[in-house]
């Protein structure tokens, strides 16, 4: 056995040197393997991403769509860690397509958004168990909620830091709702469609409900390794990561260090493609010029938070148009862009909505935080990271006049009654009034900051992105660290924008 003495004093012979040309084209070759090309002229995967997915929950995926039962078998297998500090007894999963059973527990099915989401009437959708297995055998279970959200998995007692493999094999059905789950026509939209390990806090699994207004899911970062059948004539699916066709049709991707995997089934729709640094950006919408409107838009945003906030460390960003009355809806490495801004009468929201959802990559995507509780810490962030790119792109003048629609006028209504910007999620009845105060609202107090802060508020958001990238941040996190970044006791003020009411 050579240490490493040996080695040094072989390379100084004459043999030894042509020995370390070898052994240098062979590390080449091992350091290009381990960035992993991807097929298909996919960007690398980098190497702080890889750094990142070490040690995180595994998800195996293999995931089948028949279209004419607007069915999606899954099976899936979740070898996961208990990180709690105790032993663990239980898991709870959460299964979303099940709130869509009934009108009741629909988040589509509110009065605000009815209309608009089932224009032939409501259509249940839902999912059906087959199987639940833990580390091989038959385990017990139970949904601990009237929408049938929160699935309890009881398990033997898992030690700390110890492993163990669930497996579940269930078939959803896809409602008929022009959601972000949903079909409409040929066309699937497949949000919240995978069960997902909760989040375990303070000594319980959250088991948050499903509400109309906001993204409450919360989750953290896992690896995921998905197959995907689906028939040929459905064309070539969209996913939070890439997705690569094996010779017996069978798509085929891996998503590293991700909060959550969404898919996309557009059979009709156009193509574009451009990269961005390291990222391959695709663009699906209706029309050629829609979706090479947005290929340039996501290009033009994902460029300039990449200077602002650190570099988007994903291999792949889809924007595709959406079949759902909202401006446009957030997932790993995926967003979906409503329709509507695909009017050539309104390229500049279009812009605006790519922008504003192209920020959530970065808040959201990377850094988790606590949309229930705390939707502000995303939403506030990412409508003044529009209003920054709006800035740097087109100039002072137009950031003043977008300011005074999306942030002064908010801060002027009279009627949002003791609503903050702090308030969770639960507290708004209206995407309306949720807008003017999380997101308008929200935004003035970053905009307060940036006065405030040497640097203005855009380096601290990049080192907030850096220190909490592909955790989890909760209002305390981001307090304790801006008030660290300033070196001042900032809490007066944010206490003053985000829980009190203007009355
Ligand atoms: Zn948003």
């Amino acid at each position: 056995m050579a240490d490493k003495r040996c080695i040094i004093h072989l390379f100084r012979s004459r043999w030894g040197k042509a020995l370390l040309a070898v052994a240098c084209v062979a590390l080449a070759v091992a350091v290009a393997l381990a960035l992993r090309s991807g097929p298909g002229g996919e960007a690398d995967v980098s190497s702080r991403l890889l750094q990142a997915s070490e040690g995180l929950n595994r998800y195996e995926l293999a995931l089948r769509l028949v279209p004419e039962e607007h069915a999606l078998a899954i099976s899936e297998t979740l070898t996961c860690r208990n990180d709690t500090g105790g032993p663990l007894d239980h898991l709870v999963l959460r299964t979303w397509i099940n709130a869509f059973r009934t009108e009741e527990t629909s988040p589509a099915a509110s009065e605000e958004l009815y209309d608009a989401c089932y224009p032939e009437g409501f259509s249940p959708g839902g999912l059906r168990l087959d199987d639940v297995m833990w580390n091989g055998e038959r385990a017990s279970y139970g949904y601990t909620d009237e929408a049938m959200t929160a699935l309890r998995i009881d398990i033997p007692p898992l030690a700390p830091g110890e492993e163990g493999t669930l497996f579940l094999r269930c078939v959803e059905t896809i409602p008929c709702c022009a959601y972000r789950t949903g079909y409409v026509g040929n066309a699937y939209q497949l949000g919240n469609v995978i069960p997902l390990l909760s989040r375990w806090e303070n000594g319980a699994w959250r088991q948050d409900p499903y509400t109309a207004v906001g993204d409450p899911f919360l989750s953290d970062c896992a690896n995921f390794t998905l197959t995907l059948r689906l028939p040929e004539e459905m064309g070539a699916p969209i996913c939070t990561c890439p997705l690569t066709r094996d010779e017996d049709g069978v798509w085929q991707g891996e998503a590293l260090a991700a909060r959550d995997v969404a898919l996309g089934i557009m059979p009709d729709a156009n193509r574009a493609t451009c990269r961005a640094g390291n990222t391959v950006i695709h663009s699906l919408a209706k029309t050629e010029a829609g979706a090479k409107r947005a290929l340039e838009d996501a290009r033009k945003a994902l460029e300039t938070y990449a200077s602002l906030y650190g570099e988007y460390p994903y291999p792949s960003l889809t924007v595709c148009s959406a079949d759902f009355p909202f401006g446009g809806m957030e997932y790993p490495g995926l967003i979906m862009i409503g329709e509507s801004n695909y009017l050539d009468s309104r390229a500049d929201t279009l812009e605006l909505e790519v922008a504003h959802e192209t920020a959530h990559q970065w808040f959201y995507a990377l850094v988790g935080s606590d949309q229930v509780r705390d939707p502000w810490q995303d939403e506030a962030i990412c409508e003044y990271a529009m209003l920054r790119y709006v800035k740097q792109r087109y100039g002072q003048g137009s950031f003043d006049t977008l300011k005074s629609f999306r942030v002064d006028a908010p801060m002027r209504e009279s009627h949002l009654g003791a609503l903050t910007p702090g308030s969770p999620i639960d507290y708004f009845s209206s995407l309306s009034d949720y807008a003017a105060v999380v997101y308008g609202r929200g935004a003035a107090l970053m905009l307060a900051l940036d006065e405030m802060l040497p640097g203005g508020v855009d380096a601290f958001l990049r080192a907030y992105a850096g220190t909490f990238a592909f955790q989890f941040a909760t209002r305390q996190d981001f307090e304790a660290l801006l008030n660290a970044y300033a070196a001042a006791d900032l809490t007066p003020l944010i206490t003053d924008y985000l829980d009190t009411a203007m009355q």
